[in-house]
């Protein structure tokens, strides 16, 4: 097996070496995972959810070791890659408990007349005359119950980006363990030494062997396992555009699609502007804005604008950029020199377009400025397009409902955010508003990891979220029992 040099995205310094796994390695895997399905579906629920929590006090023990492999292969601030190992904790704990509790259900089978006699036949096999029955004959024809019970589906393959290498991988691992599937891991390319230490740790929980199979290897290989009939489900989160061509590709097992979009913030006349600016900056520059949820676009009532921006704008020239590594940095790279020079030639783009630049607008090798960009409008590639940057637009508007209708007219539908002490408002915006999730008074990066979570258009198609996914990884089987 060849080894990989894993450099960082910072400094180009080798993090870690990883071993790339050929097609016949991925095909041993994937019969080691089918095997280890057959184990994972029999455990009793108090095992999985053992495995979940033992997981969890590991992770607490090595929380250092991991901050700093997710901040060393991701060029993650550290402050935001202890937030990703706490939240991987937590949703670990989470499956745990969802574990224990999830559950089928009783299905009435008596609730109509019509139905009940149509489906009924009397001692001689013909159709039953309610009318004909007394009370004890009906109590007798009754006896019938329908259970809906969960199963697991069988090994998942799971394809995970490089954003939060630990984190978003637990929302595909912790579930699937939780309801008693096997998972073969694809991570990024540019951080799988996180999902190698996510694996030793399971191990060292109790998983049994070949339940969580790691498989480092080139997107044509990836491929083929997309097309492998013998995987029950493909979760995958990344970019719009590999999501979709893997759904086409995906064949008859199930797909999740966790993938980007165009965070839009509205910030009405009555909102708390210091709060406001303070999470949009949050929201939209710190490490590198590269967050699923991110914001892009922030519309601002004109008759604040000049307030806002203003603080807008000292907060995101008061970020720290530089190491990742070094305590009190805001925003390092992003994750390579390609994505900074396309994410710079969009802004020059909208500046060529009439936009005008308010801070930042330039780069160094991967080290973007946090940059904030006014008169920009749709269709321009900051405005339409997921940038995946620390960049953020900020315009005017009159009129709410307008605002709203600027920020639903998105190819996009993640998340949104809304600051207004008016609740009228937020709830008239849900109706009209595709978005997996609103936030008022926040910005669409607010993620708690039991939250239902994910996209309308072309966001994705499921919900992850503890209890969603494992919704998502298991199916119903209804039995009826006649006991008459
Ligand atoms: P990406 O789409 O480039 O890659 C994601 C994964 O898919 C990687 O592991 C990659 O190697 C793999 N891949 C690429 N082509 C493939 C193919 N043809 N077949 C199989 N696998 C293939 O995304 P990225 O650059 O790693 O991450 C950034 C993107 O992820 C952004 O668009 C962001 O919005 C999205 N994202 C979404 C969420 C969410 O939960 N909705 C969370 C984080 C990131």
């Amino acid at each position: 097996m060849t080894l990989e040099k894993i450099l960082s995205p910072y400094d180009g310094s080798v993090v870690g070496e990883m071993p790339v796994a050929s097609a016949a390695d991925v095909e041993r895997a994937m019969v080691r995972a089918q095997r280890a399905f057959e184990i994972m579906r029999k455990l009793p629920r108090f095992a999985r959810a053992d495995i979940l929590a033992r997981a969890a006090e590991l992770l607490k023990a090595r929380r250092d070791e991991f901050v700093r492999t997710i901040a060393a292969e991701a060029g993650k601030p550290l402050y935001d890659a202890r937030g990703e190992v706490s939240r991987a904790i937590f949703n670990l704990t989470n499956a745990a408990a969802e574990a224990r509790l999830q559950h089928g259900d009783e299905v009435p089978l008596d609730a109509d007349a019509g139905v009940f006699e149509y489906q009924t036949t009397d001692a001689d096999g013909r159709p039953a005359s309610l009318a004909d029955l007394d009370h004890a004959a009906l109590a007798s024809m009754r006896r019938r119950v329908g259970i809906a019970r969960r199963f697991p589906i069988g090994t998942i393959l799971a394809i995970a980006p490089f954003n939060f290498p630990l984190n978003l991988v637990m929302h595909k691992v912790a579930p699937a363990i939780a309801v008693g599937n096997s998972v073969v891991l694809k991570p990024a390319p540019q951080t799988p030494l996180t999902a190698l230490l996510l694996q030793k740790l399971l191990a060292d929980a109790g998983l049994p062997e070949g339940a969580l199979e790691v498989v480092h290897c080139p997107v044509d290989v990836a491929e083929t396992m997309v097309r492998d009939e013998r995987f029950a489900m493909v979760t995958f989160t990344g970019s719009a555009k590999v999501g979709w061509h893997i759904k086409a590709i995906a064949g008859r097992k199930k797909v999740a699609l966790e993938l980007g979009g165009n965070g839009t913030v509205i910030v009405a006349e009555d909102a708390d502007l210091d709060l406001a600016a303070a999470r949009c900056v949050r929201g939209g520059v710190v490490y590198g804005g590269q967050y699923c949820i991110g914001v892009q676009r922030i519309l601002v009532q004109e008759s604040v604008a000049d307030a806002f921006i203003e603080k807008l704008v000292a907060k995101v020239k008061a970020c720290r950029v530089g190491n990742p590594m070094e305590e009190g940095v805001d925003v390092g790279p992003v994750i390579d020199e390609n994505s900074a020079r396309r994410i710079q030639s969009w802004v020059d783009e909208a500046v060529a377009q009439g936009a005008r630049v308010l801070a930042g607008g330039s780069r160094e090798r991967a080290v973007v400025m946090p940059t904030v960009l006014t008169d920009t409008r749709p269709g321009m590639k900051v405005e339409d397009e997921e940038i995946f940057g620390p960049v953020v637009t900020v315009n005017r508007y009159r009129d709410f409902d307008q605002a709203v209708r600027r920020a639903a007219d998105s190819k996009y539908g993640l998340q949104g955010g809304i600051f207004t002490q008016d609740l009228r408002r937020a709830f008239r915006a849900i109706e009209d508003w595709e978005v997996g999730g609103l936030m008022i008074n926040d910005v669409p990066i607010y993620r708690i990891d039991n939250m239902p979570f994910g996209g309308w258009k072309e966001s994705g198609t499921g919900r992850e979220g503890t209890r969603y996914a494992m919704d998502e990884m298991s199916e119903i089987r209804l039995m009826v029992i006649n006991y008459a």
